[in-house]
């Protein structure tokens, strides 16, 4: 059961946090960032970034309409599809070391489902969860609700993957130390998430293409996802803070903000949404192919002085 602190929202906007949510530390948060009419704060303790008051569960889901899940059970334009594809293959070759053999998993914020389709190809017991939606993809294996409403067995997995999940989550402590309880003992978490104290969110600021605001309700940076992680009863094993498709397109999007206050209209492009066509999407795209060496380049920078534009942690049970 947990025993996380219940995270209150109050309906006055007015209102700042007086201790941190995260850590607990008496410090009063800090606003960042003037991002009204979702107030982000700042804990100075930990580090974490916070959406405060956060908003009520119907308020959030207007946000999380089909524009954001994509259309037809596509997120985005076939050639980006094939490329996450090729990625996430990769990425299993990472995860597949810390497992025996046809050991049983579970992905948390699966999407498509396409981490689970590669790990049952190579005979293992892969299982997924999302977040129901009227354009979900009804995929065999994959439950349609949330992590405790599953009720798993104590124990059950020896891998959970938690890729760009946690910063969605009203209360992430709650949902780590479920997390903890399904693990076998010694068993591997992946978590991935944003990185707030990369180089990327510092020099872009409010124009951060992850900020995401109101969706990311909270951001983290390296100590204070561990800190969480030791609190929910997991060791950080390892950290890197380079994620090839996130952190290119992230820089990439940022400078298109910064710039040319593009509102992450590039992104809309490429997933197809009809609000960007014709001139505007072949602008966007011909500014994306001109910059897009460039961003990499600083992407691969920032990550190779440990400022990298993504956290990816793998924690073990303790
Ligand atoms: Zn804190």
């Amino acid at each position: 059961m947990s025993t996380a602190p219940e995270y209150t929202a109050s309906s006055s906007s007015s209102n700042a946090p007086s201790a941190c949510p995260l850590c607990g530390a008496p410090e009063p948060p800090q606003a960042r960032l003037g991002t009204e009419p979702f107030p982000l704060f700042e804990c100075p303790a930990c580090g974490v970034g916070f959406v405060y008051p956060q908003p009520s569960p119907e308020e959030l889901a207007r946000f999380y309409d089909e524009t954001y899940y994509g259309k037809n059970r596509r997120k985005f334009l076939n050639p980006v599809e094939r490329g996450i594809a090729a990625l996430t293959r990769l990425k299993w070759r990472r995860l597949r070391a810390l497992l025996k053999p046809g050991a049983r998993m579970l992905d948390i914020g699966c999407g498509r489902g396409a981490l689970i389709r590669v790990a049952r190809a190579a005979g293992y017991e892969a299982y997924g969860i999302e977040r129901p939606s009227p354009s979900q993809h009804d995929l065999p294996y994959v439950f349609y609700k949330d992590l405790a409403g599953c009720r798993f067995p104590d124990g059950h997995f020896q891998l959970v993957v938690l890729w760009h999940v946690l910063e969605h989550l009203a209360n992430p402590r709650a949902t780590l130390e479920e997390i903890r309880r399904i693990l076998q003992p010694g068993g591997w978490l992946s978590v991935a998430v944003p990185n707030f104290g990369g180089a990327q969110a510092e020099a872009a600021g409010r124009d951060w293409f992850h900020l995401d605001l109101p969706r990311h309700l909270w951001h983290f940076r390296r100590r204070s996802l561990e800190t969480l992680l030791q609190k929910s009863g997991m060791r950080a094993a390892r950290c890197s803070t380079f994620s090839f498709e996130y952190d290119w397109y992230g820089t990439l999007q940022s400078w298109m903000n910064r710039a040319w206050a593009d509102n992450n209209r590039l992104y809309s492009a490429l997933k197809g949404e009809p609000s960007v066509r014709g001139g505007g999407k072949f602008a966007r795209l011909a500014g994306a192919s001109v910059l897009a060496l460039p961003a990499l380049g600083s992407a691969v920078w920032d990550a190779a002085r440990g400022q990298g534009g993504t956290l990816t942690v793998t924690a073990q049970r303790t």
